[in-house]
């Protein structure tokens, strides 16, 4: 079903236990969001099924978990402290700020003008508000103040004694991480030119524009590789990526015509290519993740800021020289913000009842499986489902309510398969098990229930 905005799916994750408000009884704290008892196993799982295809299936990816907080030269480095900014504008009426691309992106959608906004120089974005009379979202005056480019890295201090700290910055991607990782990586994995370097991670981004939910919050995670080429290879590891990265959302269940490739029309001056996959969100089409071509850039700024040699050895030719980068990122949370949004439906029952059900695919459904005691008697049989089930999958237990109810509740957090205890269970050992889409129920074994539900999750 075609959602209309974000409403019904902010308010399911707060219902169910996907997603609260950050800080909530302090009236919250905007952009930050915590992620519930359904919410976390639905994130994890999405991790999960990430690591597992472009780290474990690939033998020439490696994984790290680098320190968020870095030598604070990393980000002098990468360019950051001189330029991660966003071109920021304030409503002199009500006083709110605002990110002058982001004004132009959603007059030109209402518009339906396609133009390269992120080509745009400050000068030319000033211009165009002002002679298309762009509004402020939040009053509806077109009164703004100048561009300011707005620093979106979060800044803390490192030191014990008073007035004599050292800044530090919450890494505000994860990249940096595989960058001054990579001769450490290389030579404990013994990896050969082509290998990548992979990471999940926590990411800080003093954002301007308010969030979308979970699209953009300030501190989110990122899931990304780095891949190292040479770089008469490096077009084709970029196609090989994009391939890849389309391929994993959509095995996720993102359907092909909600997701398009969006070629940047700005490149960095080191780039040869950089474009994104965008997805069709109930806000339009944004990006989810991004595929860059960097070059030789962040190893040869790291070799120079560091003093240190960043130089790969070909093993084979003797040859030295610094590895091409293809980047690829996603954010866990956009991606799960997608994958909700996807999963979404409301279905008309023949009772006229209408039942809300996520479509998950159970790979990265919060629970695998409910089990459900018919009645309260005979929940000690249910409990020793549950302690069986339960060593090999998430389950969730259930036994109050009508068991129409109880299938409700498990259908909106998406449970794939329930599985009901009855009295033929005491009887002879067999359950009914109940799958989520269909809502067809077949009888099996308590003995062939792991191995059924295992191959059905499999991604
Ligand atoms: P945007 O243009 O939306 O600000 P970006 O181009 O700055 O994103 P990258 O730096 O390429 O994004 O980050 C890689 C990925 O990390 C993005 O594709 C997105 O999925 C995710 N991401 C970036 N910023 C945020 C944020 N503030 N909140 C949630 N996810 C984010």
């Amino acid at each position: 079903m075609k959602l209309e905005n974000m409403d019904k799916i902010v308010s399911l994750c707060k219902a169910r236990g996907f997603v609260f408000p950050g800080s909530e009884i302090y009236g919250g704290f905007a952009n930050t969001r915590d992620f519930g008892p359904v919410g976390v196993e639905l994130k994890n799982n999405v991790k999960r099924t990430w690591w597992k295809r472009f780290v474990q299936e690939d033998p020439n990816t490696y994984g790290v978990d680098a320190a968020i907080l870095m030598n604070p030269r990393v980000w002098d480095a990468s360019g950051h402290t001189a330029s991660f900014s966003d071109p920021k504008m304030d409503c002199k009426s009500c006083k709110t700020r605002h990110r002058a691309d982001n004004l132009i992106e959603d007059y030109n959608v209402k518009h339906g003008i396609s133009m390269a906004v992120d080509a745009m120089t400050n000068e030319e974005m000033e211009k165009y508000i002002s002679e298309h009379n762009i509004k402020c979202p939040k009053c509806g005056n077109s009164n703004f103040t100048e561009i300011k480019q707005f620093k979106l890295m979060f800044e803390t201090h490192r030191g014990v004694v008073e007035g004599d700290t050292d800044v530090v910055y919450l890494r505000p991607e994860t990249a940096q991480g595989e960058y001054v990782n990579f001769l450490n990586v290389q030579r404990t994995a013994r990896a050969k030119v082509p290998f990548a370097i992979a990471q999940i991670g926590k990411s800080f981004r003093n954002e301007i524009t308010p969030g979308n939910f979970l699209f953009r919050t300030i501190e989110f995670e990122q899931m990304e590789l780095q891949n190292f080429c040479k770089d008469e290879n490096s077009m084709e590891t970029y196609e090989k990526f994009k391939a890849k990265a389309l391929e994993f959302v959509k095995d996720l269940g993102l359907r092909e015509e909600k997701l398009r490739f969006h070629d940047h029309d700005k490149l960095a001056h080191y780039a040869k290519a950089a474009c994104d996959i965008q997805y069709l969100f109930p806000i339009g089409w944004q990006e989810l993740n991004g595929i860059h071509h960097r070059s030789t850039w962040d190893l040869s700024r790291h070799q120079e800021y560091s003093g240190k040699n960043m130089l790969y050895l070909d093993p084979v030719t003797n040859e030295k020289f610094l590895p091409t980068i293809i980047e690829y990122s996603i954010g866990a949370d956009r991606l799960t913000l997608a994958l909700l949004c996807e999963a979404y439906d409301e279905e008309q029952l023949e009772n006229g009842e209408t039942r809300v059900v996520m479509h998950f695919h159970p790979a990265i459904a919060p629970y695998k499986v409910a089990v459900l005691p018919l009645q309260k008697n005979l929940s000690e049989k249910a409990k020793e489902v549950f302690a069986f089930l339960s060593k090999d999958f998430m389950c969730d237990y259930d036994e109050a309510g009508s068991i129409g109810k109880r299938y409700r509740r498990e259908d909106e957090i998406g449970t794939p398969f329930c599985v009901t205890i009855d009295f033929d269970t005491l009887e002879n050992d067999t359950v009914t098990i109940r799958d989520r889409d269909t809502m067809e129920q077949i009888r099996l074994p308590i003995s062939n229930l792991s191995d059924y539900i295992a191959k059905k999750i499999r991604f």
